[in-house]
């Protein structure tokens, strides 16, 4: 039997875009999957809608507590529509985290904070050319977790300075 959330995860892993717009669905991203899946999705679209729409009208569900990252503690309670500050903190503290942290603002982050970073490790800015004198490859050699400046940082969901300069690679 199709499994149109399990369809769906598939797609998202090979970095397509599932959406609906009003009764039609709208795929964007890797143009390959998109062509190799066509025929499923044409198939069952029906329950492909169906299953975003319940998505879509379902309460946000908190993150676990134990595995919880603050961006996205942050996300869910911007999807359940809690705007108020004190109540946004106390979940906050309630979920460990301090509300007033900040990175310290040195200029340099880590490729886990950026939004370039692919799910395999690799550098899309790289991939796409856009940092000088690097391969299309490129990984910064002291692994994602170590702090310097890039040309090609973005700022990702868990940093909370986004005014980051960019600067060149170091
Ligand atoms: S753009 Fe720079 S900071 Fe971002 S993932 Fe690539 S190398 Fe890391």
């Amino acid at each position: 039997m199709f499994d149109a959330r399990a369809f769906i995860l598939t797609m998202q892993a090979e970095r397509v875009r599932v959406q609906i717009d009003g009764n039609d669905l709208m795929l964007s991203g890797n143009r390959s999957a998109i062509a190799a899946h066509l025929p499923e999705i044409r198939a069952h679209k029906a329950e492909l809608i169906a299953c975003l729409t319940q998505a879509t009208n379902d309460e946000p569900t908190p993150p676990p507590l134990a595995t919880a990252l603050r961006a996205e503690v942050e996300a869910w309670m911007d999807a359940a529509g809690e705007t108020d500050p004190e109540t946004r903190r106390e979940i906050l503290t309630s979920y460990g985290f301090d509300p007033g942290f900040r990175y310290p603002d040195s200029g340099r982050r880590a490729c886990r904070q950026c939004a370039n970073l692919e799910a395999d490790g690799g550098c899309r800015a790289a991939r796409r050319g856009q940092i000088p004198l690097t391969s299309k490859f490129y990984t910064h050699p002291d692994g994602i977790d170590a702090l310097h400046r890039c040309i090609g940082y973005r700022p990702g969901l868990d940093d909370h300075d986004p005014m980051t300069l960019r600067r060149t690679a170091s």
